[in-house]
């Protein structure tokens, strides 16, 4: 029996796969990487196109990060951040991640990634309102397609049904409104995105109530929903409407933080101050599970008034996953790859544009990193053509690994580190597939 038939029997046998039926027979098993290359148990080369999921930012198998963790185990493995207990990476994380992240978010609470980072971000915009004498204010606003993770406080603000059906109430009290698509045109009765979406926005506060309303959260570009990049008066329209509301905005940065869209933070991109910023994946360039939820001073203040804040996990401020994450950000400073994500992102849209003009092909868009194509029925209506077939044939024919997001929107989100070959690759591979759809 072939290592992979081994390996595949007893992942069927004994594993639980997201999103994956357990019948299904094939499996892609990988057992080694670097750079923007994975290599499957059978010696197959892939390009990782994907980054992983979204988070390879410095690329695989970077014998550096492989040293700090190395060094932090051998000198600390594990000091818990409760009470008065602390250590000194968590620290030096903390204060670099105040002096990056836009300014006034100058207090840190680690997380073990994006689920727990939005539960906590979720609880402390309830809390800072409870604590202030508002405590009715418990309404989440969100937007369909939005995905903040799959535990039950940022798993209720995802903006997906499916995937939260039968899993019952979840924490109540969110309601979800329109993403902003400018692409998809029908989606706004005639007028521009930005003002459908900040009259829907504001309609819905009168509706809820103000007073009821604790935070709106977002993602400043939506990765799962499609890559969806906001016009850019959005984000600073939305906060303008929230804070003349008492709401708190919470963004999600899961995907867009730490250089993905060509920026340290969307924030930066889109000119909004939020209150409070999630942040996981791209952190640690996923060498090791860590989230952060970033908050200002005056928030901070309010949620460990008394007893102090009543959130914990036992791996936040982890000194391991704090040590892999500052030699992550030394790289990205070093390599100066925030700025690199932007040069390689036009190389991608240039490259593309030999599709542009085919019947399926609606809109090519990117912000740095972060590629997508959005697959039309009708380019003059701009209808999605859902198609989850396309990754399947991409990889099977060049070793060349990328994904759908909402159905019919082809992503790459490669790690940051790409070459103009392996761009050249990946576009070749991705053309002459999408050259035959119909
Ligand atoms: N938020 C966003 C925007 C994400 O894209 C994700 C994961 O893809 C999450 C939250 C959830 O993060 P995690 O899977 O680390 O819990």
């Amino acid at each position: 029996m072939s290592d992979y038939e081994r390996l595949r029997q007893l992942d069927s046998k004994h594993m639980i796969h997201t999103f994956l039926p357990l019948e299904t027979r094939d499996r892609t098993i990988f057992v080694k990487g670097k750079g923007c290359n994975l290599w499957d148990v059978a010696g197959r080369e892939y390009l990782d196109m994907t980054g992983g999921l979204w988070l390879a930012q410095i690329g695989h198998g970077r014998p550096e990060m492989a040293e700090a963790a190395a060094k932090q185990m051998s000198t600390l493995e594990y000091a818990t951040a409760f009470w008065e207990f602390s250590n000194d990476k968590a620290i030096a994380l903390a204060a670099k991640l105040a002096t990056l992240s836009p300014t006034g978010l100058d207090v840190v609470y680690f997380t073990s990634g994006g689920s727990e980072s939005n539960d906590a971000a979720i609880k402390t915009a309830r809390l800072f309102h409870a604590h202030r004498g508002e405590p009715e204010r418990t309404w989440i606003l969100s937007r369909n397609d939005a995905y903040h993770g799959l535990a039950y406080g940022g798993g209720t603000a995802t903006g997906f049904d499916g995937l939260k059906a039968g899993v019952g109430p979840g924490i109540g009290h969110v309601h979800h409104l329109t993403p902003p698509k400018p692409f998809q045109t029908w989606r706004y009765n005639g007028q521009s995105t930005t003002d459908f979406c900040i009259a829907e926005l504001e309609a819905t506060i009168a509706r809820i109530g103000s007073k009821n309303i604790a935070a709106m959260i977002g993602e400043p570009v939506m990765g799962v929903g499609g890559m969806v990049i906001p016009p850019d008066d959005y984000w600073p329209r939305v906060a303008q409407v929230l804070r003349k509301n008492g709401i708190l905005l919470i963004l999600d940065e899961v995907v867009t933080a730490f250089g993905r869209i060509g920026s340290w933070f969307g924030a930066d991109k889109y000119n909004v101050k939020p209150d409070i910023l999630v942040t996981a994946k791209g952190i640690s360039s996923g060498y090791i599970p860590l989230g952060a939820v970033l908050m200002t001073r005056e928030i901070a203040d309010a949620v460990c008034e008394g007893h102090g804040f009543p959130v914990g996990y036992t791996y936040s401020g982890h000194p391991v996953a704090c040590a892999i994450a500052l030699e992550n950000l030394r790289i990205l400073e070093e390599e100066r790859l925030v700025e690199r994500a932007n040069v390689m992102g036009q190389y991608f849209s240039d490259g593309l544009q030999r599709i542009k003009d085919l019947p399926s092909v609606g809109e090519i868009r990117h912000a740095g990193l972060g590629i997508a194509i959005e697959l039309v029925a009708d380019k003059k209506t701009g209808q999605p053509l859902p198609d989850n077939v396309i990754p399947d044939v991409i990889k099977r024919e060049s070793g060349v690994i990328v994904r759908m997001a909402n159905e019919n929107v082809l992503v790459m989100s490669p790690p940051l580190v790409i070459t103009e070959s392996e761009a050249d690759r990946a576009i070749e591979a991705v053309s002459s597939v999408l050259e035959r759809v119909r």
